[in-house]
């Protein structure tokens, strides 16, 4: 999960036992054909990443093994003829996705050491390991720990560098179309118009909301068109960045320009670790059984309502209902990958409203995150989904369908932001396969 050289524990971790056992590093990276809704948009993205995570480690002296399962007919053991001339394994503590089930699964099947290694977040999540029951229950806990733990990670070069030959199944990524098209994989789901995967592309994304809309984020950041958010989260999922590393960025900025931070560390910081505590605290993520009873009971109690529009999972994934805002956000993620944050809400707010059960609509936002969402899989995409049945937030006013769930409403939308301003935006994306989000004066 964390693709990336500079901040990375793991990697800090297996340099640190190798020093101690006088053995070099080697850096292993797999990506297979055969995970759920495996497709361009999530390969490309990863490939994007490849060649400057080997580029980077060799000059720190670390070793690099790609690998690209295209098919079935393509080897699957190449984890484990790594494994039989290795002294211990050291991996990401990762709470969801492929990370979560390989760590439950493959320190049976090995013989040596395994290790798992947070490094996802600013406050290890292990260090506060009971379920918290919303964000000012978490927030007194993670800043108490943030002395301890909101310091750079220097990355020191192993004592012995890796001088062996590339294994033999290690794939060079000289063109990644190419690659993507050679997978067995879904076709139908193209890249992403906005992000390209790897450290250099979120280092210039990181630039950019540095100098030009950090200074915004606090007062813009829940108008769309504002265009004032960092847009990380395809980074931070695929670990091209890490949160300490971003967080640090952010403050140290801040301080130096006399800008306001506070908001987007309560984002980043005390808001996506309450969903890492929710996805390592919960047996299941895909359920609402696992919400509060007073959310359970008064959902039962309006699951029956009758909704003034009913839509399929397909009408939704073609973003073809009778609402232009909806139509709208549905269409930023099936050409961008994500949605904008406001706008997220709003767009499952009325999942919720137009399917036929709550269970229905819970199904069809996690497929929609787990096909189209470049920081899909994530523990902040299930956390939020059930984040819009009512998890982490308070009873509000009951109402048909919701019960005592938060509602969300267009008028509310059309007062607080400028709906006009995003739907010409995304029709101008459409159009021209061009972001308005991230050009200046696209439009
Ligand atoms: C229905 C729904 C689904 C969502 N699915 C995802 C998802 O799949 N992946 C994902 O990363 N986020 C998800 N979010 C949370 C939020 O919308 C995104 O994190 C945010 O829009 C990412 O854009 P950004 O990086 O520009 O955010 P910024 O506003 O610039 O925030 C910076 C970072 O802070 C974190 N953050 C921001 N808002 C939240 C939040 N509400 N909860 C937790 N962390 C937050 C993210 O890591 C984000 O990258 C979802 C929200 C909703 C309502």
């Amino acid at each position: 999960m964390n693709r990336r050289v500079e901040s990375n524990h793991g990697l800090a971790y297996a340099i640190h036992w190798a020093d101690k056992l006088s053995l070099p590093v080697l850096f292993y990276e797999g990506l297979t054909f055969d995970y759920q809704y495996a497709n361009d948009r999530m390969h490309t993205f990863l490939l994007e990443g490849v060649t400057e995570t080997e580029k980077r480690l060799k000059k720190l002296g670390v070793g690099y093994a790609f690998y690209l399962r295209r098919d079935k007919g393509s080897p699957n053991d190449i984890f484990y003829r790594l494994v039989a001339d290795a002294a211990l394994i050291v991996t990401d503590d990762y709470p969801t996705f492929i990370a979560a089930a390989h760590n439950a699964a493959v320190p049976g099947k090995v013989t040596i050491p395994y290790y798992v290694v947070e490094s996802s977040c600013v406050a290890p999540p292990s260090l506060i390991p009971d379920r918290q029951y919303a964000a000012y229950a978490i927030r007194p806990k993670i800043n108490k720990l943030m002395a301890e733990h909101m310091k750079p990670l220097v990355m020191k070069a192993p004592k012995r560098k890796w001088d062996r030959p590339k294994p033999d199944f290690h794939v060079v990524v000289d063109s990644v179309p190419k690659l993507v098209a050679s997978c067995s994989i879904d076709h139908s789901v193209p890249p992403s118009t906005t992000f390209r995967g790897g450290r250099l592309a979120v280092e210039s994304h990181l630039k950019l909301f540095l100098e030009s809309k950090l200074r915004r984020y606090a007062n813009e950041r829940n108008s769309p068109s504002s265009h004032a958010t960092s847009d990380m989260s395809p980074y931070l999922h695929f670990g091209h960045i890490s949160g300490l590393e971003l967080a640090l960025a952010v403050q140290e900025y801040a301080d130096e320009h006399k800008l306001m931070s506070a908001e987007y560390l309560e984002e980043l910081i005390v808001r996506r670790e309450l969903a890492f505590n929710f996805a390592r605290t919960s047996p299941k993520l895909d359920s609402l059984d696992i919400l509060h009873e007073w959310v359970r009971n008064t959902l039962a109690k309006h699951d029956g309502d009758e909704r003034p529009y009913l839509y399929t999972r397909d009408e939704f994934e073609q973003a073809e209902t009778h609402d232009a805002l909806w139509n709208a956000t549905q269409k930023e993620m099936l050409l961008r990958g994500k949605i904008h944050g406001y706008y997220r809400m709003y767009w499952g707010k009325k999942i919720i409203e137009w399917s036929e059960s709550h269970r229905d609509a819970l199904a069809t936002m996690i497929y929609l995150h787990d096909r189209y969402a470049l920081d899909g899989r994530d523990p902040n995409t299930y956390t939020n989904i059930l984040w819009c049945f009512g998890l982490h937030d308070r009873p509000w006013t009951e109402r048909p369908i919701f019960g005592m769930i938060r509602y969300m409403g267009l008028e509310g939308m059309k007062r607080k932001t400028n709906v006009d301003g995003y739907l010409k935006e995304i029709g101008y994306l459409e159009r021209t396969g061009k972001d308005p989000f991230t050009e200046t004066q696209a439009c």
